[in-house]
């Protein structure tokens, strides 16, 4: 059996183990990456085309350390990869009066300086038609709020980190971690053991199923369905924000524009609705006629400039703790093993920041954000 050593493994190059294997590759460490699948598989949580970069943060104020440091960490990625990973669109979060969204992300918005407006609806429609002028909504408009292309911003990621000389192998699984009082021996599916001073375990939905990583009664892998639908061309096809919307009825939409060869489409999807229990290794079921019939009755009373019918859908992977915060810190019983997970659907933007507090985490060093909010602690009983 061959046996390889290295400072830091990182299990799982989804966008995390990708964001953090970039942050090892910058100060270099001895590192090697690992994924069971390939580099572009649509199993996890991380494939597809783009996702939406927001600071004006309903989920609350505590994330704004991490928001802007990730913000800076994206644009230093675009400028050193040299071809555009951000789609500078702005941002609206939509709601009636009475609706969390805007109100919450106002709040986050004025305690971190993050420039932003306030509309009424008829504003909202004067900017943007394709969402209508229902009397009672407002929304905050953010100008610096972006989508990122997700799967080229992480292999930009993966690209770096070669280019410093951290070797990937896909196709390469972790099937046991175990953490000793020299570091931590990892067995890969091939029989081979790595020995390296720090694992850090990034396995997005397959975190329970890892049992070093403790997590195993805390987190729900959750099937979230996708759609994308045709907006109407005659309201133009530049411009489209990265979005939220609440619905009357309490659902949060969110979305965003995405090309499909030479045809502008929007992928909308329910945050807060549709979401059920998932194996990331089970068949992928059909999303329920149900599902696209609900989402079809919210197109068609929200977004008057937006052909209701959905022209595609797929499935994705959320990783929800139990209260929808992230968790990023060592195992209490084992500070050698490093766990990035439960970004409970919304962690793509935060990557790069949380990559390299992880990285901070993996080499010993304090991690330049402070995580007392993520770390799994606060379910303490639980797992
Ligand atoms: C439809 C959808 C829309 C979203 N929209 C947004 C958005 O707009 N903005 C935002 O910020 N976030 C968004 N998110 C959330 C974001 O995409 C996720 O938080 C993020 O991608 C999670 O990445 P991950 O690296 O944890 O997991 P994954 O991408 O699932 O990666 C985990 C990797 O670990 C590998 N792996 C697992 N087990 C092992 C093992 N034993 N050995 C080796 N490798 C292993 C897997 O093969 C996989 O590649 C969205 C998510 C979905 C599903």
């Amino acid at each position: 059996m061959t046996t390889t050593g290295c400072d830091v493994l990182v299990v799982g190059l989804g966008v995390f183990g990708a964001a953090t294997t970039w942050a090892l590759s910058q100060r270099g460490a001895t590192a090697l990456a690992i994924d069971a699948h390939g580099p572009t598989h649509r199993h996890g949580s991380s494939h597809g085309d783009s996702r939406i970069f927001r600071r004006a943060y309903r989920e609350g104020a505590h994330y704004l350390p991490l928001l802007n440091r990730a913000d800076q960490l994206w644009n230093e990625l675009e400028q050193s990869h040299g071809d555009p990973l951000l789609v500078r669109s702005g941002g609206v979060f939509v709601g009636t009066a009475a609706s969390g969204v805007v109100e919450a992300s106002r709040r986050t918005a004025e305690a971190g300086g993050v420039p932003h407006e306030l509309w009424n609806g008829t504003e909202l429609a004067e900017h943007y038609p394709w969402f209508g002028s229902a009397p009672d909504i407002s929304a905050l408009y953010e100008p610096g709020a972006y989508a990122v292309l997700a799967t080229r911003a992480r292999l930009a990621m993966l690209d770096a980190a070669v280019h410093h000389g951290v070797p990937l192998r896909f196709g390469t699984e972790a099937v046991d971690v175990r953490p000793g009082r020299n570091g931590v021996t990892v067995r890969l599916g091939s029989g081979e053991d790595v020995v390296c001073d720090a694992v850090v375990l990034a396995a997005g939905p397959w975190m329970p199923k890892l049992p070093s990583a403790g997590l195993t009664e805390v987190l729900q892998p959750m099937r979230v369905p996708v759609y994308w639908f045709r907006p109407d061309p005659r309201l133009g096809t530049n411009g489209f924000p990265v979005f939220l919307y609440e619905t009357p009825e309490g659902g949060v939409l969110y979305g965003l524009s995405e090309w499909s060869g030479d045809e502008r489409l929007l992928k909308i999807g329910f945050h807060d609705l549709q979401n059920r229990p998932g194996d990331p290794d089970g068949t992928t079921p059909e999303v329920p006629p149900e599902f696209r019939k609900e989402i079809e009755a919210a197109i068609d009373r929200l977004f008057p400039g937006v052909r209701p019918e959905p022209v595609a859908w797929r499935t994705c992977f959320y990783t929800m703790s139990p209260d929808g915060d992230f968790i990023v810190d060592t195992a209490p019983e084992a500070p050698s093993v490093v766990r990035v997970s439960a970004c409970s659907g919304h962690g793509f933007k935060f990557a790069p920041a949380v990559g390299e507090c992880a990285a901070a985490l993996a080499l010993g060093e304090t991690p330049a954000v402070d995580l007392t909010s993520f770390t799994a602690a606060r379910f303490a009983g639980r797992g």
